[in-house]
């Protein structure tokens, strides 16, 4: 979406975040290839692209710790940071729903989690709607989260006696408990 000049890494022919990505000023939900979109060649309408569009940050031309195998076009997967929240979300094509198990992804999607133990950050995969938090020690499948739900990270009794660890549930946006 956002192929600035002049850096290391370009789109190319990859258009895979006009597919997975949500773009709400076009009504756009994710996992559906946008109007605009040109295959293989990108934005039709790239000089009025929508600001979410604008905004978007790749991490696969951002992150130069994503290795070249990360190439949206050839993994399926786009890694992208929400702008409103501490959270790194993996991306799945849902044509290829399974292609976030595939290796080496799947354990670098794990050494990510264990990269942002301690910190605000959580990884999260997403597949359509639903989304799967990951954590070093174990994965938490919350489905389809709808538009009127949103997902909590807090503590939660860990699986030995006394301990604590950090946990991913998922809340209607009217419970109190979201912050
Ligand atoms: S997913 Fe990344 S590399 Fe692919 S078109 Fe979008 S911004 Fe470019
Ligand atoms: S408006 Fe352009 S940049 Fe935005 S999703 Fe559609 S094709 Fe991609």
């Amino acid at each position: 979406m956002t192929p600035a000049v002049g850096e290391e890494r370009r789109c190319g022919a990859c258009t895979l975040c006009c597919k997975v990505m949500t773009v709400r000023e076009l009504d756009k939900p994710n996992g559906q290839w946008c109007r605009h979109c040109v295959t293989g060649r990108g934005c039709a309408i790239y000089a009025d692209r929508p600001n979410e569009c604008r905004g978007f940050q790749c991490g696969y031309l951002l992150w130069p710790a994503l290795g070249e195998h990360w190439l949206p076009a050839r993994s399926k997967l786009v890694v992208a940071f929400k702008p409103d929240g501490m959270e790194i979300i993996v991306h799945v094509d849902p044509g290829v729903p399974n292609a976030w198990r595939a290796e080496p992804y799947c354990s670098e999607i794990r050494a990510m989690a264990s990269q942002v133990e301690g910190t605000a950050y959580t990884v999260f995969v997403q597949i359509g709607r639903r989304v799967i938090a990951v954590f070093p020690d174990r994965e938490v499948d919350l489905g389809a989260v709808a538009e009127d739900e949103r997902i909590a990270i807090r503590d939660e009794p860990g699986p030995g006696p006394g301990t604590m660890r950090r946990g991913a549930i998922k809340l209607k946006v009217s419970d109190p408990r979201i912050v």
